[in-house]
């Protein structure tokens, strides 16, 4: 039997509703999957661990994590902690902390849902998008002074390295060859910002020769956004900045029909710190503690752990159970238009992994 060391930071808002569900959700797993065994972890940290203790995590936090195999999160913000507070204490702390660089999203439009795209039939969009995740816009770099003065000066420094773009670029290619169409688009904005993402395009002409088997194409961000919209089935996997592809995988989960469903992982692809899967969305203040958070982005995001760890059957299953659950739409959330609750749809996912072991193991 194996054993996977999980550690689980809910973090705020609905993160304390799906991520509890998560929970349930590899509970099932392990006792349709029999060789299956998972040892839970509990991190309280967020912002009712910054009241008390005035940080976001503890500065051994990082320590405790590596102790594990994968990290499951759910989302960092808090209506009274300013949110560069929020997202810079914990979930960019971890992430740069571990050097989860490689930040992926699948994108699909799963079955049952409906996808705001007039002309698109669901296998017109399949996406993969490849987001560096520990540099570029996000880097931290910058400063104000003159705070409050007429005189005033900020600014954002965007920080890209060669080691880093090649490091993501040469993922993306990796990720693009492995997907049955091998078609990768590049996204910069060369055309404006004319040092390091003309040093992007640069590398990433190099690392292509690596990869005769791969077609690739470039695209502009924001023409990237309108072929997105226009054209979804040219486009397979897609790498891009920190910042861009942080926008560009917003609109990519409503085009496939809700925030609530989308997943993402947080890799170290060397494996020599652990990974972290969330879903994509945030704390939503709007609905936090009601029930009514919409769980499937986070079960997605489990199904992407699981497929990390080499665990691909489960994964395969967990995935196949996710899916006849959003066909029903009597289990959607109020985010797609339904009346289903976070429980509702908990109980529906365990009980068809449930019904599969049963045909597995009579
Ligand atoms: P949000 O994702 O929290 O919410 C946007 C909208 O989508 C809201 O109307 C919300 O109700 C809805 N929504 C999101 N997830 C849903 C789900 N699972 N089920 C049903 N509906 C869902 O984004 P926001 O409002 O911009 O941010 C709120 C807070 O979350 C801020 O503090 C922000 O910084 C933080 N945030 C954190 C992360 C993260 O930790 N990865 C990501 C995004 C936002
Ligand atoms: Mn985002």
């Amino acid at each position: 039997m194996k054993t996977y060391r999980i550690a689980l930071v809910p973090g705020d808002g609905i993160g304390k509703e799906v991520i509890p569900a998560g929970q349930r959700i590899l509970d099932a797993l392990t006792s349709a999957e029999l060789s299956l065994h998972f040892r839970f972890e509990h991190f309280d940290w967020g912002g009712d661990y910054y009241r008390r203790h005035g940080v976001m995590m503890p500065s051994e936090g990082l320590d405790a994590l590596r102790k594990h195999d994968a990290i499951l999160f759910g989302s960092a913000g808090d209506p009274n902690i300013p949110d560069h507070i929020t997202l810079w204490g914990l979930r960019l702390k971890i992430c740069q902390g571990m050097d989860q660089y490689a930040n992926i999203r699948p994108t699909r439009i799963l079955p049952g849902i409906d996808t705001p795209l007039k002309h698109c039939k669901p296998e017109d969009l399949n996406w993969m998008i490849v987001r560096e995740n520990t540099e570029g816009e996000y880097s931290g770099v910058g400063g104000r002074t003159h705070q409050g003065h007429p005189l005033e000066v900020a600014t954002d420094l965007s920080v890209m390295t060669r080691a880093g773009v090649e490091r993501i670029l040469r993922f993306a290619f990796r990720l693009a060859q492995a997907r049955p169409r091998k078609l990768l688009t590049v996204i910069t904005k060369s055309n404006a910002q004319r040092h390091a993402m003309v040093m992007w395009d640069e590398i990433a002409a190099q690392v292509a020769a690596e990869f005769p088997d791969v077609q690739w194409d470039k695209e502009l961000v924001d023409a990237a956004t309108a072929r997105m919209v226009n054209r979804p089935a040219s486009l397979d996997t897609i790498v891009a900045t920190n910042l861009h592809a942080d926008i560009l995988s917003d609109l990519a989960a409503a085009l496939a029909g809700s925030l609530g469903i989308a997943p993402t992982a947080n890799l170290n692809p060397e494996r020599v710190y652990p990974s972290m899967f969330e879903p994509i969305h945030g704390s939503a203040f709007d609905i936090m503690g009601k029930g009514l958070a919409n769980p499937i982005g986070t079960f997605w995001s489990i199904v992407l752990m699981l497929e990390h760890l080499g665990e691909t059957s489960a994964a395969h299953r967990l995935m196949l159970a996710i899916e006849h659950v959003t066909a029903n739409p009597r289990l959607h959330t109020r985010d797609l238009g339904g009346n289903a609750t976070t429980a509702d749809v908990t109980e529906a996912v365990c009980a068809q992994l449930a019904a599969k072991a049963q045909d597995i193991h009579p």
